[in-house]
C-alpha cells in the first residue's frame, strides 16, 4: 500500500511584476516528516510556503494537502479551509488576548478548554494560560504561536523563519524544543530558513532552493556530504575546491593527494573537500606546515601551507595540540567529485 504524502506541489510557477519567484517548484513531503526549506534570500522560500498555505495563488501548478487538491485544476481553497497551521517570524499573537484565548482562537466545541490545556502542556507552558503575550519572553511567545498552530490538529504545520526574532542562545534551545514538540505531536512540518546550521539541525529532510526551484533534497547528512553541485556545496558549508584528474577505479589525483571518487567521471574534475575531511597528521618530516590556528574550544580551524605555496583550511577537534610552524602530513578522509 502506498501512503499519500502530506504535501505535494507540482510545477508551481509564480512571477511578481514579470520577475520569477517560483519556477517549476516540485515538492513532496511525507507524513510525519520535518522538512526545512533552505536557500539564499529571495530564492522563493516564503512564496512557496505561502502558496502551500493559500496566501498566494501561483500562476500555474498544483498543490495537494493529503489527497485533496487545494490549488490547481480550478481549485483555490481558502487558507482557513486547508487544514494548515502557520507560525510566523513575528509570532503574530493577539496582544489583547490571554494565552488561553490565543490558543483557542479557531477552535470550537466543548473540548476546546481541554485541547488548549493539552497543547500548552505539549509546548511546556502548562499554567501560563492566563498570562498576556507581553508577560512572556520571545521564546515563550513563539511556543504559544506553535501551540495555536497545533491546536486544531492541522494536516501540516508551516513555519516561516520562526526563530529569527530570538537571540542566538535562545534560538539554539528553541530549535531543539520545537523539533521535539513537532515529533511528540506527530506533526508534518515545513519550515523556512536561510540558516544552514539551523536547517541541518532541525530537519529530517533538507530541501535546498535556488532561483525559485529545488536543487537538491535529502537527509541533512546527504545534502551536506554529497551536495549535488558546487553551488550547493558552498551554500551548505565551508569547502576546499581543487582541480583533479580522475583515473580508473575511482582514484583521483589532486594537489592535496589522492582521493577516492564514487563518480564514474574520468579526466579533469573539480574536487570538493570539507575542512573536517582533511586530517593533519603531526609529522616532523611532513610536507605541509601549520601557519595559523583559530581555536574555538570545542574545535579548531588550522590554516595549512602546502608545498606548492597554496593554503588549505582544516577543522579538527580541540585535542591535537598543533601550533604555528608545526609540520604535518595531510590525509583526506572523504571528497566529492564534480565534472570540471
Ligand atoms: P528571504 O529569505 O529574504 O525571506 P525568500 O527566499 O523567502 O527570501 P521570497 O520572499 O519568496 O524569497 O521572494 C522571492 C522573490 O519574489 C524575491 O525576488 C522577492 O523580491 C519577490 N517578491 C516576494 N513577494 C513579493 C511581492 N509581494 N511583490 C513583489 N515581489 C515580491
Amino acid at each position: 500500500m502506498t501512503t499519500i504524502p502530506a504535501i505535494t506541489c507540482q510545477g508551481l510557477t509564480m512571477t511578481y511584476d514579470g520577475a520569477p519567484a517560483l519556477s517549476g517548484f516540485d515538492l513532496t513531503v511525507d507524513r510525519g516528516t520535518i522538512v526545512s526549506l533552505l536557500g539564499p534570500s529571495g530564492c522563493g522560500k516564503t512564496t512557496a510556503l505561502r502558496a502551500i498555505a493559500g496566501f498566494e495563488s501561483p500562476d500555474a501548478g498544483t498543490v495537494r494537502i493529503g489527497d485533496r487538491v487545494v490549488f490547481g485544476h480550478n481549485a483555490d481553497v481558502a487558507p482557513e479551509k486547508r487544514r494548515v497551521g502557520m507560525v510566523f517570524q513575528e509570532y503574530a499573537l493577539f496582544p489583547h488576548m490571554t494565552v488561553d484565548r490565543n490558543v483557542a482562537y479557531g477552535l470550537s466545541g466543548a473540548d476546546t478548554p481541554s485541547r488548549v490545556e493539552a497543547v500548552l502542556d505539549l509546548v511546556g507552558l502548562a499554567g501560563f494560560g492566563s498570562r498576556m503575550p507581553h508577560e512572556l519572553s520571545g521564546g515563550e511567545q513563539q511556543r504559544v504561536a506553535l501551540a495555536r498552530a497545533l491546536a486544531p490538529q492541522p494536516e501540516v504545520v508551516l513555519l516561516d523563519e520562526p526563530f529569527s526574532n530570538l537571540d542566538a542562545p535562545q534560538r539554539d534551545r528553541m530549535r531543539r524544543e520545537v523539533r521535539q514538540i513537532l515529533i511528540d505531536a506527530g506533526a508534518t512540518a515545513v519550515f523556512v530558513t536561510h540558516d544552514q546550521e539551523e536547517a541541518l539541525a532541525i530537519a529530517d529532510v533538507v530541501v535546498v532552493m535556488r532561483d525559485g526551484a529545488i536543487v537538491q533534497s535529502g537527509t541533512p547528512s546527504e545534502v551536506y556530504s554529497r551536495p549535488s553541485d558546487p553551488w550547493t556545496a558552498s551554500f551548505l558549508g565551508d569547502g576546499v575546491f581543487v582541480d583533479g584528474v580522475a583515473g580508473s577505479e575511482g582514484s583521483v589525483t589532486t594537489s592535496l593527494g589522492r582521493v577516492h571518487s564514487e563518480s564514474d567521471a574520468r579526466g579533469p574534475v573539480t574536487v570538493m573537500v570539507r575542512p573536517e575531511w582533511i586530517v593533519p597528521l603531526p609529522d616532523p618530516n611532513g610536507d605541509s606546515t601549520v601557519i595559523d590556528r583559530e581555536y574555538f574550544g570545542h574545535d579548531q580551524m588550522l590554516v595549512i601551507e602546502r608545498p606548492d605555496g597554496g593554503t588549505v583550511q582544516c577543522r579538527v577537534g580541540a585535542r591535537p595540540n598543533l601550533s604555528r610552524g608545526d609540520r604535518v602530513t595531510l590525509s583526506i578522509d572523504d571528497a566529492v567529485v564534480y565534472p570540471a
